[in-house]
């Protein structure tokens, strides 16, 4: 998680949410910061950057099986999706999202038993740095 939040207070001009992508070995595999506003990318969030990233370096196909997400904000429907998609092991993140938050809060798309591939989950770590991030941010702005 503090490498995800290393990610997330990166320069950009989006809003400060990053995610990194551990190989099953503990070792970071890609790290993204959300990216919407430089790359133009209603997609380009922090999860979907890093699957795409950790996906190239792991050179197997799509599958991160093993691998673990971590992740500064509770993600939306679309990462949620994407992480389940990817077999995701493990997803780690920080913050809750009420207003987004497909992990819990407003959905709860990774433990949907429809689903063939549930990671396990741990919400809420470091929560408080990762919710500063996004407080300082906002802040600034308003
Ligand atoms: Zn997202």
């Amino acid at each position: 998680m503090e490498a995800a939040l290393e990610a997330a207070r990166a320069p950009g001009a989006d809003v400060p949410i990053g995610a990194v992508v551990f190989g099953p070995d503990g070792a970071p595999l890609a790290a993204a910061r959300n990216a919407r506003v430089e790359l133009g990318d209603p997609t380009a969030h922090a999860e979907i950057l890093a699957l795409r990233a950790a996906a190239a370096v792991v050179g197997d196909g799509w599958r991160l099986e093993g691998c673990t997400l971590a992740v500064t904000l509770e993600p939306c429907t679309m990462c949620a999706g994407a992480l389940v998609l990817a077999r995701i092991a493990r997803l780690v993140f920080g913050a809750w999202e009420p207003k987004t938050g497909a992990v819990g809060s407003l959905w709860d798309v990774v433990r949907d038993r429809r689903l063939n591939h549930r990671p396990e989950v741990h919400g809420g770590v470091l929560e408080s740095q990762c919710a500063a991030v996004l407080e300082t941010y906002f802040a600034i702005r308003r």
